[in-house]
């Protein structure tokens, strides 16, 4: 730890004494991949008041260190070109500042990440009241949903509806809630429309950041505005969903790091709350037998409808290529391994490094280039120094 992150953590704590902020933390527990080197400074925040005092501490502090690109970059993967866009991380000004949800969807690096971590667990549900006029409005974008082997992995055709014509109901979440609570609140309350992300262990803030997918809706389906921190002007900031580009596992705010999501308000339906309930059971009931929970999630994005008719004739997901086109189930390297649930869930047997997943994720995207001349887009997002 350098002495100026020596000096920010005591001016931290001295400003902020009922925060919980710890110097050189580690962040494996923080994942669900169980992973990840420490934070120079870690500060956990538990609700919207702290959240915003600490990233209205942070903007003060960049404006004195001048603002800057980010430095940090991910690794460079097999066969990917320097500098690729996804490879950036969240490093703002010259105090590197980091967002954590839940961490089910990072990978961080073994010697950790520099700077402050912000663990965001600001939990909050506001039903905001009946908006029957907005009835028509929902949109359901559709996501590319493919399984080859439908027995074997989760069948979504038999239980997807439309409850479109249902009555609308906005309802404001705080980033940290974690979405598989704001799910069960909500549909005590008689509200529906998220039981499609049933078994994703995220936040609402990565959901949003992230544009989760389930079963075949987008989170933006759902989402009516979010409201944002400012890290370059410290001034908070309200989007409409229809003012940003949203696509599959795109968001805005991915190619724009300093706006942190402080709350999204939700447009869901008082709809069929049985129904809903009885959706969610059903996947969750699909999911926990081909999903698993020590992983990142997905490793890699199925490719693309035209690359599988070239390659193969036929449309093909990642795990049925890693299963069957490249026989690696169940390939261990270190204590990273392919599931043997799922080919495209590669997991901590308990020791793993970020050395050992990442070794795995470049040997299924190697294989797969050379045989099939592929090139696999990995889903997890990586932090941190891999070079
Ligand atoms: C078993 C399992 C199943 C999964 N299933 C799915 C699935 O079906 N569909 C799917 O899409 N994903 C799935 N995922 C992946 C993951 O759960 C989602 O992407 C989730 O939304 C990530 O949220 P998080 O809070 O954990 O984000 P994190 O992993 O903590 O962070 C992810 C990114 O979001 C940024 N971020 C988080 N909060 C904020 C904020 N408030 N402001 C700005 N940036 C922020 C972080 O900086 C980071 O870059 C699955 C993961 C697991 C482990």
């Amino acid at each position: 730890m350098t002495k100026q992150y020596d000096f920010l953590y005591r001016d931290l704590v001295n400003q902020f004494p009922d925060f919980e902020i710890h110097q050189n933390h580690s962040l494996a527990p923080y994942t669900t991949l169980r992973i990840g080197g420490p934070a120079d400074i870690f500060i956990h925040t538990k609700n919207t008041f702290q959240f915003k005092s600490i990233l209205k501490y942070l903007y003060k502090l960049n404006q004195i260190n001048n603002f800057s690109d980010r430095s940090e970059r991910g690794p460079a993967l097999a066969g990917e070109p320097e500098g690729s866009e996804d490879r950036k991380n969240s490093l703002i000004g010259q105090i590197p500042i980091t967002i954590l949800g839940n961490g089910s969807n990072v990978l961080i690096s073994d010697s950790g990440l520099r700077g402050i971590v912000i663990k965001n667990s600001a939990q909050k549900i506001q039903i905001l009241g009946d908006e029957t006029q907005l009835k028509s409005h929902f949109q359901r974008s559709y996501t590319q949903r493919h399984e080859d082997e439908p027995e074997k992995y989760l069948d979504f055709a038999k239980i997807d509806y439309d409850e479109s014509d249902s009555p609308v109901v906005k309802v404001k979440v705080a980033a940290g809630t974690p979405l598989p609570y704001a799910i069960n609140y909500l549909l005590d309350q008689g509200i529906t429309g998220l039981q499609w992300f049933a078994y994703i262990p995220g936040t609402v803030g990565g959901a949003t950041w992230y544009n989760i997918h389930g079963g075949a809706y987008h989170f933006s389906d759902y989402i009516h505005s979010i409201r944002c921190f400012n890290l370059q002007t410290g001034k908070i900031e309200k989007y409409r969903k229809n003012e940003l580009n949203w696509k599959y596992e795109k968001s805005y705010f991915q190619q724009n790091p300093h706006l942190v999501i402080l709350e999204t308000t939700l447009k869901l339906f008082l709809g069929d709350a049985p129904r809903a309930k009885a959706t969610r059971d059903a996947w969750i009931a699909q999911k926990v037998k081909v999903q698993p929970m020590n992983s990142p999630g997905s490793a890699f994005a199925n490719p693309s409808l035209e690359d599988c008719i070239r390659v193969w004739g036929e449309q093909k997901s990642t795990g049925f290529i890693i299963d069957h086109e490249l026989n690696l189930k169940g390939t261990q390297i270190g204590g990273a391994q392919i599931s043997l649930q799922h080919a495209n869930f590669f997991i901590n047997t308990g020791s793993a490094t970020a050395k050992d997943y990442l070794a795995l994720i470049n040997l299924v995207k190697s294989q797969t280039k050379e045989k099939f001349g592929l090139d696999l887009e990995p889903e997890v997002k990586f932090l941190g120094d891999f070079s």
